[in-house]
C-alpha cells in the first residue's frame, strides 16, 4: 500500500488563498463602482434637477400689487433657488380662468397659482377666514393669527382633501368702504341700493336692505357710470385711483369694514410641494413669506400718496359711514357667522380660533397700537 503524502499545511494554505481572493474581490469589483457614484454625486457634473412651473392667477398679469406679488415671487424664489425652481406666471384667462385658479392646482395640471382663499368660499364656507371677513382681523393680526396662533396650520388642514399647500401671499391693509353715487345718512339709504360687494360682505348688505351683485374687476367702471349699479368696493387708494372711479363717483366712503385686511394666498400642488427636497421647501416658505410682507409694505407706501391725489388734484369727498350704519352692519356680520358655524362645522372651529385671537388681539392693540394711533 502505498500512500501520497499530502502535507499539513495545504488545506490551511488553501482556505487562506480563497479567503484572499474573496477579499480582493469584494475591494476591486464591488466596492469600486459604489465609490465612483458617490465621487459623481459630488462632482460638478452631477446633474441637478430644475424644477419649471407654471403659476396661475386671479389676476390680469402684472395688475398693480395684486398680481405683481406672482411676479415678485417667481423672481425671488430662482435667485434664492440658484435656477433650480423657474416659475412662469399667468394672468387670469391667459391658460386657466381666473376662478379656475384653485381647481388648476388641485388636479395637477399647474403646479402652482396665486388668488384669495374667499374665492373659494362656494367649495369652502370657512375659506373666507383665510382672506377676510367683514368686522374680522387686519392684516397685522391676521398675519399673527396665521403664523403664532395655529391659523396657518388649519388653513393646511382643510386644504389637504383638495391636495393643496397654501401659504400667505400678500396683505393690501384695510380697504376703503367703496364708491357711492347716493349719500349715505342711514341705514335706510341701503335700500334699493346696488352695490358690486362680494363674499359674505354682500350678504351682509343684502341682510342691511342692498342689493349686492358681483361684477368682475374690469367691468366695475362701466357699470358704475352707467348707472348699472348706485356703488362700488374695490381696494383702496392705489386700486381705485387706477381704475379711474374718482371721475364717475361722488362719495368715497371708509372704512372698509367688508376687508379689513385681505390676505391672498400661494397654493402648491401638494403631490409636487412633498416631493420637493427640504431646502427648496425651506426657500419656498422664506419667499411666500417675504413677498406676503413685501406687499402690505408697498400699500402702505402707495395709497399714502395716492389718497392725497384724490383728495388735493380731484377733490375727492371722502366721508366715514354713519357709525348707526356701521353697529347695524357688524350685528348682521356676526349674525352670519354664527349661523354659518351653526350648520358647518368646519366653519364653526375655524371661526372660533380666529374669533379668540382677534379678541385677544384687540385686548392689547386698545392699549398699544389704537391708543398710540390717537395720541400721536
Ligand atoms: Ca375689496
Amino acid at each position: 500500500m502505498t500512500y501520497r503524502y499530502t502535507p499539513w499545511w495545504l488545506p490551511a494554505a488553501l482556505i487562506a488563498a480563497l479567503l484572499l481572493c474573496a477579499v480582493l474581490f469584494t475591494i476591486l469589483v464591488v466596492r469600486t463602482p459604489a465609490r465612483a457614484s458617490f465621487e459623481q454625486h459630488n462632482s460638478d457634473q452631477a446633474p441637478t434637477t430644475v424644477y419649471r412651473w407654471r403659476m396661475v392667477t386671479t389676476w390680469p398679469k402684472k395688475f398693480p400689487g395684486l398680481g405683481l406679488a406672482p411676479e415678485n415671487f417667481a423672481e425671488q424664489l430662482r435667485r434664492v433657488s440658484n435656477g433650480r425652481i423657474q416659475i412662469t406666471v399667468y394672468g387670469a384667462n391667459e391658460i386657466v380662468p381666473a376662478m379656475g385658479v384653485f381647481d388648476a392646482v388641485s388636479s395637477g395640471s399647474v403646479e402652482m397659482g396665486h388668488g384669495a382663499a374667499y374665492y373659494w368660499k362656494g367649495k369652502i364656507p370657512a375659506s373666507s377666514f383665510f382672506t377676510s371677513v367683514p368686522f374680522g382681523m387686519n392684516a397685522t393680526e391676521f398675519n399673527g393669527w396665521l403664523h403664532y396662533g395655529g391659523g396657518l396650520a388649519l388653513w393646511r388642514e382643510i386644504y389637504a382633501p383638495f391636495n393643496l399647500v397654501p401659504f400667505a401671499g400678500g396683505n393690501t391693509g384695510v380697504q376703503m368702504g367703496g364708491w357711492f353715487n347716493r349719500e349715505i345718512k342711514s341705514l335706510a339709504d341701503f335700500k334699493g341700493l346696488k352695490m358690486r360687494i362680494p363674499g359674505y360682505a354682500g350678504e351682509i348688505f343684502t341682510r342691511a336692505g342692498g342689493t349686492a351683485v358681483n361684477i368682475p374687476g374690469g367691468e366695475l367702471f362701466t357699470a358704475l357710470q352707467s348707472g348699472v349699479i348706485d356703488a362700488t368696493e374695490w381696494v383702496g387708494p392705489y386700486n381705485d385711483r387706477a381704475f379711474g372711479f374718482q371721475q364717475i363717483a361722488k362719495y368715497y366712503y371708509y372704512p372698509g369694514w367688508q376687508e379689513p385686511g385681505p390676505g391672498l394666498e400661494f397654493v402648491i400642488n401638494k403631490k409636487i410641494y412633498d416631493n420637493l427636497s427640504e431646502d427648496l421647501k425651506a426657500m419656498i416658505e422664506i419667499t411666500a413669506r417675504a413677498i406676503n410682507q413685501d406687499m402690505q409694505d408697498e400699500y402702505t407706501a402707495r395709497n399714502r400718496t395716492a389718497l392725497k391725489e384724490l383728495v388735493e388734484h380731484h377733490k375727492v369727498d371722502v366721508r366715514p359711514f354713519p357709525a348707526e350704519v356701521l353697529s347695524a352692519l357688524k350685528k348682521f356680520s356676526y349674525e352670519i357667522y354664527d349661523e354659518m358655524a351653526a350648520k358647518d362645522a368646519t366653519f364653526a372651529k375655524v371661526w372660533s380660533s380666529y374669533r379668540e385671537f382677534m379678541e385677544s388681539a384687540a385686548a392689547y392693540h386698545k392699549i398699544s397700537e389704537q391708543y398710540y394711533y390717537e395720541t400721536r
